[in-house]
């Protein structure tokens, strides 16, 4: 089992870096000095690219943590709504569709399973590798307003 390891107050790493265990990091980045509020983000290593990128924004360490933490043991999901009864889709997310060809305020990206894989025909695919190693960060349920259900 992969451990947390605190290189300094401020920076843990999950697992020992250049070895097969090591799996991302956490750092603080907002909130040691002045009255900002804390802030830290959460990276995943991909050990087959050997490419590090961002995976979500939290308010603690432990939540920071917890970020990668659940990446790890539940993968990528679909984001699709499905109903009120079944929520959010809870099947693995296997691509990226999204609209960055847009203007900015009109970009959107959502992950998707297979079964839902069909929807929004016109918007841009690419497997989740693709998307991490193009633009560098990928955050879970982002386009889901609310909690997911
Ligand atoms: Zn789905």
């Amino acid at each position: 089992m992969t451990k947390w390891i605190e290189k300094y107050n401020g920076l843990s790493m999950l697992g020992v870096e250049r070895t097969r265990d090591y799996r991302g990091y956490v750092v603080r980045v907002q909130g040691t000095e002045g009255d900002l509020p804390e802030r830290w983000f959460t990276y995943a290593y991909d050990q087959e690219d050997r490419h590090t990128y961002w995976i979500g924004m939290t308010n603690s360490e432990d939540d920071a943590k917890a970020v990668l933490e659940r990446m790890l043991s539940e993968g990528w999901l679909c984001e699709v709504y499905v109903s009120e009864h079944a929520g959010h889709c809870k099947e693995q997310a296997v691509l990226v569709k999204h609209t960055w060809y847009e203007r900015k305020s009109e970009r959107l990206r959502t992950l998707l399973c297979e079964r839902h894989g069909h929807i929004f025909p016109e918007w841009e695919d690419m497997t989740i590798r693709e998307y991490v190693n193009t633009y560098n960060g990928l955050e879970q349920d982002a386009p889901i307003l609310g909690k997911r259900l």
